[in-house]
This record gives C-alpha cells, structure tokens and sequence, in this order.
C-alpha cells in the first residue's frame, strides 16, 4: 500500500525515469534472509535507493534523461552501483535529471521537468528540485527514497540537495570511480550521496567510495569508517569564513542562514575565522568553459553508431546519419554546452580561453591552498537563492548559471564539499549551507555537518 501511494507521488514530481521495484525487493528478501541466518549484513542491507540515471546499470536503461541514449541497455554495471549492490542495497529506479547533468533545475531533461515536494508559502507553483541531480532530491525530499546517489561536476549534489532540504557531499575527486558514469566533464565529475541526515550521507559514501583501477583518476586510498568516528564536537576546528562570497545582492535570507551557521559552529567549539580566495569571482566564468569543453569532447561518442537512438533519413549517407542523430537526439542545452565548448577548444581561440580557464582553475585551488594555512573547513552558503518556481527561468541561461557560483570554486579545486539543510526562509523555502574540506578531510565536512543539522 505504502508502495502504490510512493509511486503515486514519484508520477506526481516526475522523480523517476524507469521504476525497477524488483531490484529493491531482491536485496530487501536477501537481506532478511542474512539476517535470519545470522550472517554478517552489508552497511546498505536491504536499503532501497534511487539511483540517477547517468549510472549505467547492466539491464536497465541508461539515458542521462537524454533522447540521443533512450533504449541504450548497458551490459555492464557502474563501479559505484555495484559497490552499493555488494553492500546490500537496492534499487527503486533510475531517477531523472537535467540531460546529461547540465542544467541547474532539472529542466533540460528530454523526460520532463522534476518538480520539488516543496511549494513557497500561500503558492502552488511547482518549484524546481535544482539539478542536475534533481529527481534524486526530489525522492528522497518526498520521502520516496531514504536516499540517492547523485553527481556533481560544478554543483550538481550540493544545489540540489540545497533546494530541497536534504544533505548531499561530493567527496574529494577521485574517491569515487567514475568507470560506468556517463561523463560530462571528466576531470569535474564526481559521485556522491544525498540523504536525509549527514549519517546517512557517511554511510553510503562509504558503500559507494574506494580505488578502481578501471578509473585513471580514482584514488589509491582507504576508504575510512566516517560513519564510526562521526563527531559533533568541533573543539580546536578552525572554520573560514571566505569575505569574497560575500556578494552583492546575496539577499538577506541567505545571510542570515550564512550567520546562523556560524553560531551554531562555535557552539560546537570550533573557532569561526575570516580567510581569502581572491579568484573567487573568476570561478565560474572559467568552469563554464572548462566543463563545456570537456563535455563536447565527451559527447562525440554519441553518433548514431554506438549507442542508443539512430536518424536515418532515406538514402542518407554516414554524414547525415551522424548530423540526424545529433540534431534529433540532443536537447538544447547540450546543443549550446557543445557549440561553447567546440569553441573554446578550436584553434585561434584556444589560448584566449580554455587554457585561460586552466590558469584561472590552478588559481583558484591556490587560493585553497593558501586558506588552509589558516583555516580546516570553509564555511559558505551552498545557493545564492532560495528554489524558484519551474519555467521563471527559462529564457535566462546566465541567471541559471549563476546558481552554481558557489558551488563551482571546490569543484575547480577537487575538494570534498556538502551541503546541509540550515533554515527555511521567510517564504518556508529550504536553505542550504556549504562545508568545503581538505582534500581526502571528508570527516571534517561530516563532523561540521552534523553540528549544523
Ligand atoms: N549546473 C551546473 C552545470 O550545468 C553543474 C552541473 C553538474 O554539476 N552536473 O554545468
């Protein structure tokens, strides 16, 4: 019964691509069965999660919400939905998102916009769930999931996870394999949990976190029990306060959350200090040529041949095959990450902008660098905005991309970051503080989150 009512609502937000309720039963029985035979159970034993659709899944389709994969049934699995199925878990489906993860309120997917449990006071317009990883907030936000995975190239776990008042972390880049990971940009990518509690989040991302060797990048490191050592006590933490995210405009809502997060820090015993990362501003102006660079060289593969959908116009040759299919199978917003991305990598415009952003990318982890001589863990909002309905920023890519403007600068720099869910504002909306860590220091982000939630 709970099940038909869940599923009711999951049609209702248009969380989910393909329900796979099977799966989750399969581990939920072998769960029960461990248990009755005393056997040792896994962190994630019969735990059903929603998985985002940019994780290949062996038998499950695997789209990114994109037509150009629609049908595209792979025949392996992702390393990090393996890990979680070794660790006992199972899924309820695969959920939506803003194609191919671009986007930044889950309404680029060729599936249908997500929309957030959530609705601004004495209103009934559907808000955005955020994005890409958006129908992942949006389950577990409505209760239909304890918890997701998602993924977060300039954001994409921690906006989300923002706007719907949910937890969600990007571990530090690497600990996560991205072999099986749909890739967007690859040297940004990362996977990572979004739950209802910070002790959640550790769980999983300790199911879901380890070396790969079938990822160039993964990490060569142990995964450490965060969960066990989870600690609220924050005494001889220093935490930054960063005075370049201080921006003009940031409305008043976000600042008050922003100081309300202090208090509760120092509370914990942990010592609020202010620190610098001076090429903050440059931050996302770079990001948005580095990640569309990276994706348009990423989503070359996608030519009618290998994967998916195929157009074949009468008497077509391999050219227009190729043309077809991109035109046809590509929603707008790839179209425009590529034609940017295409861009700045082509000859003549090569050194005035992608290896400009490159500078600007070791700038900005720099200026981390330089922080963490004074500080262990940063402390920011996650958004400059509350959610905002579905539709009101349709024909404004720039305002869009400004939702990442915090997000993007960790990412840059391949640091583990969260967010917390903190207050709601005045029109009930959720708000969202961010922990930036060291690098491999998720425990710190976790402990601070703890503190906060
Ligand atoms: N909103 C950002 C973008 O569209 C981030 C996306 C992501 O992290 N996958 O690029």
């Amino acid at each position: 019964e709970g099940f038909n009512e869940a599923v009711a609502q999951a049609a209702e937000l248009n969380a989910f691509i393909v329900t796979t309720p099977d799966h989750a039963l399969a581990a939920a029985d072998a769960a029960d069965k461990a248990r009755a035979e005393g056997k040792e159970l896994g962190a994630m034993a019969g735990v059903p999660i929603g998985m985002k659709d940019l994780f290949a899944t062996h038998g499950v389709q695997t789209s990114a919400a994109s037509h150009i994969l629609e049908g595209f049934t792979p025949q392996y699995e992702s390393t990090v939905s393996q890990n979680l199925w070794d660790a006992g878990a199972g899924m309820l489906g695969k959920l939506n998102l803003d194609q191919f993860a671009m986007g930044s309120s889950n309404e680029t997917s060729h599936f249908g916009n997500v929309a957030s449990p959530w609705r601004k006071e004495g209103s009934n317009a559907a808000m955005s769930p955020g994005g890409s990883s958006g129908g992942s907030s949006s389950a577990v936000a409505a209760r239909i999931a304890p918890a997701a995975t998602g993924t977060d190239t300039g954001g994409s776990i921690r906006q989300p996870a923002a706007f719907t008042g949910i937890c969600g972390i990007k571990p530090t880049y690497g600990r996560c394999s991205r072999w099986g990971v749909v890739a967007f940009a690859s040297s940004l990518d990362q996977a990572g949990p979004m739950a209802r509690s910070v002790e959640d989040c550790a769980i999983m991302l300790g199911a879901m976190a380890g070396f790969d060797p079938k990822d160039a990048t993964s990490l060569e490191m142990d995964v450490p029990d965060w969960e066990a050592a989870l600690s609220s006590d924050l005494r001889g933490k220093r935490i930054g306060i960063p005075k370049e995210y201080l921006l003009e405009g940031t409305s008043q809502d976000i600042l008050d959350s922003w100081e309300q997060g202090k208090a509760w820090l120092k509370d914990a015993g942990a010592t609020i200090v202010d620190v610098s990362l001076p090429h903050t501003k440059y931050a996302l102006p770079a990001y948005y040529i580095i990640a569309p660079a990276e994706a348009s060289s990423n989503l070359a593969r996608y030519d009618g041949v290998r994967y998916g959908l195929r157009s074949l116009p009468d008497g077509a040759g391999l050219q227009d095959m190729y043309a077809e299919t991109r035109h046809d199978g590509f929603g707008d917003e790839v179209k425009r990450r590529i034609l940017i991305g295409t861009y700045v990598l082509s000859a003549g415009f090569y050194d005035a902008y992608y290896n400009q952003a490159q500078k600007v990318r070791a700038l900005v982890a720099r200026d981390f660098e330089q922080a963490w001589e004074h500080c262990d863990l940063i402390l920011a909002p996650t958004t400059p905005t509350a959610s905002f309905p579905l539709g009101s920023l349709d024909d404004d890519p720039l305002t869009m991309y400004l939702n990442d403007v915090f997000a993007v600068p960790a990412s840059l720099a391949g640091l583990p970051a969260m967010s917390v869910p903190a207050t709601l504002n005045k029109d009930g909306l959720p708000l969202g503080l961010q922990l930036v860590g060291k690098p491999f220091d998720e425990q710190s982000v976790l402990d601070a989150g703890l503190a906060i939630e």
